[in-house]
């Protein structure tokens, strides 16, 4: 004993491994994780594969009941362990975030605090009423109870890896469901080791959660899947569409939680300073990464040059590097394949007549803070979700042209108003065709308390997190009762 501290994410125990009836070996092998900011090792993972899947969710399907059966008090006691296993573990587990997603240190705070705020909600809602009388037409005894699905199959992003998968993972087994887990490949030490290590200490009983990284061969067993009853998405439009449409094949059912294009109204009466400064955390934080990040700045035509100019000075300001070892307000993105693409968006813009004010040149993984102004539909900066830090600054004549601008979008998850007459704001938020509507704050904005979700393309209708805990991860069940049993015709 050398008195030092235990290690709580002790490479020995998970390095190579996936998280599945413990930890072991996957057939699909193993593989290395490395850093987007410079290519260095994070770790090694587990790559789980169709049979994986398959092991894993036969033996979800056999330890489900037992876990529905348990009571709910239980269920919120082991979800609100993990909750201050993840709290009291936070200091080692941030630079992990830091490294494996390339996030600034506030952003890898951020993820630890909301995500044991997702837990917490869950075990609060274990404990809600699950039963409802019905009114019954002929005399019987009638209820409607609330029963689990069975296996939730839940597949995550790169960009907030822990907080993205805590908040599906929380919400099944709050519900009593088992959970087979894929978190993305590029983050999986962040999006899922650290998950299977804080409920194996909390106690979780054994079966219940399997997380299993790997890439599409896993995501789409998880929705061919026969003991996977429903599939909890978080990704892009177009993986979403193929993930609900095998769903849809299979019978299962699916939650889709997309992508935004997210507008930041300002208003002709805002103070000017104040809506720079929530146009740029909208807009930069974790490079913009975010599928809520402010995609569209909607400013009165009087204003729109003076916002960009203060918008080009913050961004001036802002140092680019790699978080682990600089102080930088932006990291790396994930991506030689994303920063290709955003360089690509915002050359098409500058090539129809956008203005570049900041930034738009990256050096290697590392984009800069950026500023675009004069920004038109036609463009693509206009019309595509960036996911790269890009301010797009578009003037609008009056407010029936902002919301014109602004439901242009296919996409409809969150839009922000910024505003000193916030009746107004609100009658003119209120014509917006999105899931959040923030009235005097940028668009980046997620509760456990709230159900979460878009309208469009950003989803399939469905929601995350509050009331949509029990109203996606569970199902009526109609049971009637007779004191005895009646004589029919036949
Ligand atoms: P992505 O769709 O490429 O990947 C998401 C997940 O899907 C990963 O785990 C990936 O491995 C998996 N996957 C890939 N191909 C698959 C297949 N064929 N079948 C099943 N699974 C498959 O998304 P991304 O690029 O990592 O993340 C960015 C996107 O996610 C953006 O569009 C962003 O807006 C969106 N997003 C949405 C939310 C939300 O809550 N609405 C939150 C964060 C990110």
């Amino acid at each position: 004993m050398d008195g030092s501290a235990p290690v709580f994410l002790a490479q020995e125990s998970w390095a190579g491994r996936i998280y599945s009836s413990g930890w072991g070996h996957a057939a699909g092998g193993a593989y290395d994780v490395t850093a987007p900011a410079d290519g260095s090792l994070v770790g090694s993972v587990g790559n789980g594969n169709t049979a994986d899947v398959a092991r894993a969710a036969a033996a979800a399907a056999a330890a489900q009941p037992q876990w529905e059966a348990t009571a709910p008090a239980e269920r919120a006691r082991i979800l609100n362990a993990t909750a201050d296993i993840l709290e009291a573990n936070g200091e080692e587990l941030i630079p992990w975030i830091i490294r494996e997603s390339g996030s600034i240190y506030p952003k890898a705070a951020i993820e630890i605090e909301h995500s044991a705020g997702f837990l917490r909600a869950a075990a609060a809602a274990a404990m809600e009423e699950t039963r409802r009388v019905v009114t019954s037409l002929d005399g019987r005894d009638e209820e409607v109870i609330r029963v689990a699905h069975g296996v939730v199959g839940v597949i995550s992003p790169f960009n907030f890896p822990l907080i993205l998968s805590v908040r599906a993972i929380a919400a099944a087994l709050a519900t009593g469901n088992a959970v087979v887990h894929k978190p993305d490949p590029r983050t999986p030490i962040s999006g899922g080791i650290i998950i299977a290590r804080i409920f194996e200490e909390a106690g979780l009983p054994r079966d219940l959660l399997h997380i299993i990284p790997g890439g599409a061969e896993a995501g789409t067993a998880l929705c061919q899947d026969p003991n996977i009853a429903m599939v909890s998405f978080t990704g892009s439009p177009g993986v979403g569409a193929k993930v609900g449409e095998l769903c849809g094949r299979n019978l299962k059912k699916v939650q889709l939680e997309l992508g935004g294009k997210n507008a930041l109204i300002i208003q002709d009466d805002a103070d000017l300073a104040l809506a720079a400064a929530n146009a740029a955390w909208g807009t930069w934080l974790h490079q913009g990464q975010i599928c809520m990040a402010t995609g569209l700045i909607l400013a009165p035509a009087a204003m729109a040059d003076a916002l960009a100019a203060e918008l080009a000075t913050k961004a001036g300001r802002l140092p680019v590097g790699n978080p682990a070892t600089e102080q930088c307000a932006l990291g790396p993105l994930i991506s030689d394949g994303q920063v290709a693409l955003v360089k690509a968006i915002v050359d098409d813009a500058v090539a129809k007549g956008a203005k570049l004010l900041a930034g738009g040149a990256p050096t290697g993984r590392m984009f800069p803070a950026t500023v675009l102004s004069g920004v038109k539909p036609g463009m693509r900066a206009f019309e595509e979700e960036i996911f790269g830090p890009v301010a797009v600054i578009v003037a609008y004549d009056n407010d029936d042209h902002a919301i014109e601008l602004a439901n242009m979008s296919e996409f409809g998850l969150a839009a922000g108003i910024i505003a000193k007459d916030t009746t107004r704001a609100r009658k003119l938020g209120m014509r917006l065709r999105v899931g959040h509507l923030h009235i005097n704050d940028q668009t980046v904005m997620a509760s456990p308390n709230a159900p979460f979700g878009g309208r469009g393309k950003s989803g399939n209708g469905s929601r995350i997190s509050g009331p949509a805990i029990w109203e996606e991860f569970t199902q009526w069940v109609w049971i009637t009762s007779r004191p005895d049993a009646v004589m029919y015709p036949f």
